[in-house]
Formats: C-alpha cells, structure tokens, sequence
C-alpha cells in the first residue's frame, strides 16, 4: 500500500496525504482524521498549538542557582508520600516527594503539599516540566510546589532526553490539543518531521503588503508557530496567519458582493420631496431622533443611486427602528413600487401589522386613494392568501407585512423596490439572490440584468464593532445609538434562593401596578415540565393563575400554540384584559407594549446575556418607570461563577453594547471558527475576536480596495490572492460559536456558490 515510508529527504507538499510522513500508517491516519480533521500535511500544520509551554528557563541542574525560578525537565523516578502532624490542626500535611531524572542524569525533587493526587498524575516514567523557584536542602535539589506540564510518557514512545534537550535550544514548547492516542508531544514530533520535509513555501502575498505591513513571511510564519525559538518570533507567526485567515475571508465577501452586484441593477428609490415617506414623519408624534436622522441621510444615499441598498441598521432595543423601517418602504412606494416588512415570528408579523397600519393612519390606509397594506402569514386563510398573492402580482400592494412566508415560491411583486427585514441576521448574499425573482415583473428583453429591491436588515442584537466587521463584511452598517428622549429607566434585580421573601413582595408589587394599569411579563425556559430542571410556562401559569393571582388575568404563550390562541393571548394582553402574560422566549424580540413594566425571568441562569437583555426591553416602553426581576438558582442548578458574572452584568446595566463586549469577555471566546457547509471546519482556526480587531478592520479595507479594483482578482498580480480565497472558502459559510461548541451567533457570511 502507500503506507511505504518514503526516504525522509523527499521532499513533501502541503497537499500531500499525512501518510506521507514516516511512521503514519492506516491507524494513525484514521485517528488523525477522526480526533482532528487532519488528513494532509496542511491539515497537520494548522493544527496550531493551543498554547505554550514557557521553557524559557529550561535548565540542567548544574546551572541552577539557588532562590531563582528554572524549569527543569525529566522523567519521574518514584514518589515518597508521608503525612506530618501539623500543630494545631487536626489534618496532618501531606508531602508527596517525587524524584526526578533529568537528562544528564542529575536527579533533583518536586515537593508537592497536600497534592497526594500528583503521585498518580505524575506516575513513574512520565516525562514533565516543573517550574518553580529553586531550593536546596541539604544536599538535594527541590522545587517546591512547581507548576507542571506533562509532556508524555517514556512507555509511550518519548524519548525524555531527547525531548528535554530539544526543549534547551527551543525554549518555547508548543502545546497541542491532544487525545489520549495522540498527546501533544507526538503531535510536536510529527509536525517537525513534515516541517522538515517542506521545501520553503512560497508567498501568496504581495511582498509590497507584507512589507507596508510588516508581516512575516508565510514559510517563516509556518515554522515560527510552531517551533518558536522566542516570544517576538511566535506572536509574529501568529500575526502572520491571522491575517491570511482574516484577508482571505474579507476579499472572499467583498468578492462575492461584488459578483452579485455586478450581475443585478438596483432600482431609484430617490426620496421625492413632500412624498408619502416625508409627510409620515411630518405627522408623526414626535421630532425624529438625531441617530434617526443620520439614518434617514445615510439611507437616502443608498437608496437614490441603482446598486442595490444592503445595508445593516442596529440598534438597541428601543432606539425607534420601526420609524426608519416604515421611512425606507415609503420610499419605494413614493417611486411607485411595493415595499414588504419580513419579521421572524407571526406574532410579530401581527404586531407590526398593527403598529403600521396606526403609524400610517394619517396618510389613510386601505381606503380610496390611500396605501394598500396587507399581512400575509402562514394563518392567512386560503382565500386571504390567493387575493393577496393576486394583488401583489398586479401591483395593487403597496406595502405587505409578513414571515418568511413571503420569500416563498408563488410570491410575486408586480414592483418590488424595497424590502426590510426585522430582528434578523442571517440574510446574507444566497437571500438576497433569492429575491432577484421577486423583484421585477417580467420582462421581455432576456438579456436584462436581474433587478434588486433595496435590502435593509434590522437588529436590535448589539453587535461588537469587530463581529459586525467580520460577519457583516458584505454589509454596510448604521447604527441607531441614541434612544428617543423620556425613555423610562429599568431597575433589575438578582434574586437567589436565599431572598425567598423578596418573590412573595415581587407579586405584590405586581398587583400594586396592575391596579395602575401596568402589566407583568413572567418568562420561563421551558414550554412543558421535564425537559430540564427548570420552570415551564404551563405549570408557572397555573400557578400564577390559580394560586398568587386569582384576583388577576394571566395569559399563556408559547410557540407550540396555535397561531389564533397565540393572538388571543397577545390581545388581551395588550388590551389590559390580562394582566400578566407568562411567556417564552417567543416575547423576546420586538413585542411592543408600552404598560407592560415588569419583567419577571425564571431560572434566568439559563438565558444568555443578550437573551436577557432582549427580554428586559420588552419593558421601558412609556408605560412608566419599569423593573426587571431575575430569578437565579431557584430549579437547584448550579451558578457557577461565570454565571453570576453574567447575570450581575446585566442587572448593572442596560448599555447594550457594554453587555455585548462583557459578554465575549466572559465567554473568554469571540472565537471566529469557519464551518463548511457539511459542518467541518474551515480554514479560521486562530483569528480572536477581541484580541484581533485591528487586523480585522486592516483586512476588510485591504480587501475592499483590492475588490474595488479588480472584483474579479483576475489581474495577474491578483492570481494568487484568488487562488487562495477559492482554496479556503469555497462553498463555505462562517460563523462564531463559543469554545464549547455552542452557537454564540450564527450568521452566514460568506454563502459562496
Ligand atoms: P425598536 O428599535 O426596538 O424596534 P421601536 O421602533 O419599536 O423600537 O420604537 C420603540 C418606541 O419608541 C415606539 O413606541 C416608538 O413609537 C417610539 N419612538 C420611536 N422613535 C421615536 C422618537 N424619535 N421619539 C419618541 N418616541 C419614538
Ligand atoms: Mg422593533
């Protein structure tokens, strides 16, 4: 087979298989795919170090000097354990002594205290450096208490003094993420015999780039990541690949929006003076916000010119980003084409209908000669469904409001012009291109470019500068960061078990409010009991209902309910019929009901920062002063510190962009991984969030000039930069999940082909 060790002077290519490399046979090629992804020798140099083992001070004993701090490397010998009496205390101490060999044969002693469980840790023949300060006692040499690092086991296959020696002139000791058939220092040794083997590996940067921004070369970068003779070597290597990863990913976006907007036409949206979107500001309640009217300015520009608008609109929870949505479909309608408002949830597909049709009362809705608005769901009746289908395809729709229902096949616009989309991310460029047969009405001539309605994406999810960067690298951004004036503050509240009291006053003060007319949110996690130890809304609603207020209304919505037991629930809700709505997370996004001012959370542990966030501007919303109470702890979960941090977090502020930076901070992650479509990763495997905005905004105005120039990247100085963006990303989406696996936001970003 060609299992066949070949001479190890072969030279090897990165897109050779690892069973290239001596002593990676059948077993170990499945145990490298299996455990890493790794199948060829690119594969096995990504498989970049998780950290390093400081070896900086790596020494023999005969250079050691007493008081100072070494790391000495060697291989476990034996342990002595014994316990000392210790006055005044009824646990003796236990020392754990182990004698350690090092490699020239010097033996010295790490002293452990109470850390008995080091002796198996730590068993014979294990190979490890220990760092600590140096003493001597009598004629011995000891460590005590020193940090330790396990590197491997003789009977493994580890060669302690060639592993120690190696670490004299490497001083750095790359750690790898390993498993028990493949711990790190095997890992090391089969990433040095290919790195051996590789003939230098030639640039596909310019060398003008990489001069202008001081970055190393790819083939030192490679090697400096791995087997890094000092600290400044390796965070050059670092900085090296994060930017390939990085630019790679932005000329790949900017790219791709550039492929599409060459192939479609926008459509002129240009405000008309003293159109329909101008006099529903004009009649509006209120003067629009200074953020709002930045927006109006930015929004105007993309809509007058024919690109196609796709631009990101965020703002908090409350920043008034309806007013600008319901601004930008008016446009299109004042040039004489229909406009539709795309929500996630029927819920709130029928709320916005609502809140449209008040907004839009003045300029006369669904009268002669006024706007025609329809709402088109998935609890459309039929007949509904085909008159609306039927008016939409002959123009007579103004504006329609729906799910996503409406990006369905059988969904026609004689016109469409504009399209928003609320409380949404992931309508990246393949959702766009799904709209190119919305647009237009037919045309005649084949050959006319596709037209595209102009695209604005809302969000109230705040996003750090450095996500929106990455993940939105198609989108151009506005953010609404002022909130209208009078907004009423929040108070929230942390309460643990060890407040019982503190519930029984909360639903006191419930009723005190509702008896202003004020009504009380109560969110659980779960829809039914069971599924975890926490509180569901079918049980908490009884219970609110039968027992704490059966004095009161208290209404139950969740998603498994029907769309017209859904409705009924929010109606009297919002009505004051009802006076406390117990509900899932289904009230988490855009639910407007300004005399709702209190929000209750249950087993709030289980909800993110953002969640929280979310559901906590669900109050505040004119009704008067408001409160948000989290309940932490009481189903007997843990709260582990982290937990706390993030719950304290939330109840300190309600700046939703500070919630969202301490929230990558607590999640320690802001990891950007690449998932391709079958769900293996790709190629972003070191850029951080955090640490690597900088070259975050670097890459994307890099890429977005190089695109600008040449969208193609067909010039042949350009060749290599395509290359490697195809080799990457092809078909490949990107999204950022926690380091645990779980989503922290998805967003496809980069839905090529
Ligand atoms: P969100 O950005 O969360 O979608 P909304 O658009 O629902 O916020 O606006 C929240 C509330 O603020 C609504 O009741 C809306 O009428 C009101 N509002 C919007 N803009 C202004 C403004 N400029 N001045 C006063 N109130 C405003
Ligand atoms: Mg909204």
């Amino acid at each position: 087979m060609s299992d066949t060790p070949t001479t190890p002077a072969t030279p090897i290519g990165l897109d050779d298989r690892v069973g290239v490399l001596a002593g990676v046979g059948a077993k170990a090629r499945a145990d490298l795919a299996d455990a890493f992804g790794i199948e060829t020798v690119r594969d096995l140099l990504e498989h970049y170090p998780r950290r390093y083992q400081d070896a900086g001070e790596v020494l023999d004993l005969s250079e050691v000097r007493t008081g100072e701090p070494a790391t000495l490397i060697g291989e476990v010998l034996d342990w002595n354990t014994r316990r000392v009496p210790k006055r005044g205390q009824r646990r003796p101490l236990e020392i754990a002594e182990g004698r350690v060999r090092q490699a020239s044969g010097r033996v010295f002693t790490a002293t452990f205290f109470n850390q008995n469980w080091r002796a198996g840790q730590l068993a014979p023949g294990t190979v490890a450096a220990f760092s600590g300060k140096v003493k001597r006692f009598r004629n011995d040499l000891q460590l005590a208490s020193p940090d330790v690092e396990v590197i491997g086991k003789v009977a493994a296959g580890l060669d302690a003094d060639a592993a120690a020696e190696r670490l004299r002139h490497q001083r750095l000791l790359a750690v790898y993420p390993a498993t028990e058939a493949w711990p790190s220092f095997k890992l090391a040794r089969l990433v040095e015999a290919a790195l051996e083997r590789l003939p230098a590996v030639p640039d596909w940067l310019p060398e003008r780039l990489l001069d202008e921004l001081d970055l190393v070369a790819y083939d030192d970068a490679i090697r400096g990541i791995h087997v890094p003779p000092d600290h400044a070597t390796r965070t050059a290597a670092r900085r090296r690949l994060v930017f390939d990863e990085l630019f790679a990913l932005q000329l790949g976006v900017q790219r791709r929006r550039a492929q599409l907007e060459a192939e479609v036409v926008g459509v002129d949206n240009t405000p008309v003076p003293n159109g329909r979107a101008q006099q529903f500001l004009d009649a509006l309640p209120f003067p629009p916000t200074g953020a709002q009217q930045r927006a109006f300015t930015e929004l105007a520009q993309d809509l007058g010119v024919r690109r196609p608008m796709h631009r990101l609109l965020q703002g908090d929870v409350g920043s008034g980003k309806t007013i600008v949505a319901v601004w930008t479909l008016l446009n299109a309608v004042d040039n004489g084409r229909q406009a539709a408002l795309m929500v996630p949830t029927e819920v709130l597909a029928e709320q916005h209908f609502r809140t449209l049709t008040t907004l839009l009362a003045p300029l006369g809705v669904n009268v002669l000669d006024g706007l025609r608005v329809e709402l088109l769901t998935s609890s459309t009746t039929t007949k509904a469904r085909r008159r609306i289908l039927g008016e939409l395809l002959s123009g007579d729709v103004d504006l329609i409001v729906g799910t996503h229902a409406l990006l369905e096949e059988g969904v026609r616009f004689a016109d469409l012009g504009a399209v928003v989309i609320d409380e949404q991310h992931r309508f990246g460029v393949a959702q766009r291109v799904r709209l190119k047969e919305k647009a237009g009405g037919p045309t005649l001539d084949p050959d006319a470019p596709d037209v595209l309605p102009d695209v604005l994406v809302m969000t109230a999810t705040p996003i750090p500068r450095s996500l929106a960067l990455t993940l939105y690298g198609d989108l151009d951004v506005t953010v609404l960061d002022e909130l209208p004036p009078g907004r009423e503050p929040i108070t929230t509240q942390l309460i643990t078990p060890t407040q019982a009291a503190r519930r029984d006053r909360l639903y006191a003060f419930v009723r005190e409010q509702a008896a202003e007319g004020r009504r009380a949110y109560v969110v659980c996690p779960l829809v039914e009991p069971g599924e975890l130890p926490a509180r569901d809304v079918t049980t908490e609603h009884r219970r609110l209902a039968e027992e704490v207020f059966p004095d009161l209304t208290v209404e139950l919505i969740h998603g498994r309910l029907r769309p017209d037991a859904k409705d009924a629930a929010m109606t009297r809700f919002r009505s004051g019929q009802a006076q406390v709505l117990v509900a899932t997370t289904v009230i988490e996004v855009g639910v407007d009901v300004p005399e709702a001012t209190i929000m209750v959370i249950e087993d709030a542990e289980r909800f993110g920062i953002s969640q929280l966030h979310q559901l906590r501007g669900r109050v505040g919303r004119g009704g008067g002063a408001s409160y948000c109470v989290l309940f932490a702890g009481w189903s007997g979960a843990e709260l582990p510190e982290v937990t706390m941090q993030r719950l304290e977090a939330v109840a300190a502020t309600t700046d939703g962009f500070l919630l969202a930076e301490t929230d990558l901070d607590l999640r320690g992650a802001g990891v950007l991984f690449g998932r391709t479509q079958s769900g293996k990763k790709s190629d972003i495997k070191l850029a951080h969030l955090r640490r690597d905005r900088p070259l975050i905004e670097e890459t994307r105005t890099r890429a977005r000039a190089v695109v600008a120039e040449d969208p193609d990247l067909a010039a042949p100085e350009h060749r290599s930069l395509r290359d490697e963006v195809a080799r990457r990303f092809e078909g490949r989406g990107v999204e950022v999940v926690e380091e645990d696996g779980d989503e922290l936001a998805a967003f496809a970003a980069l839905e090529t082909g």
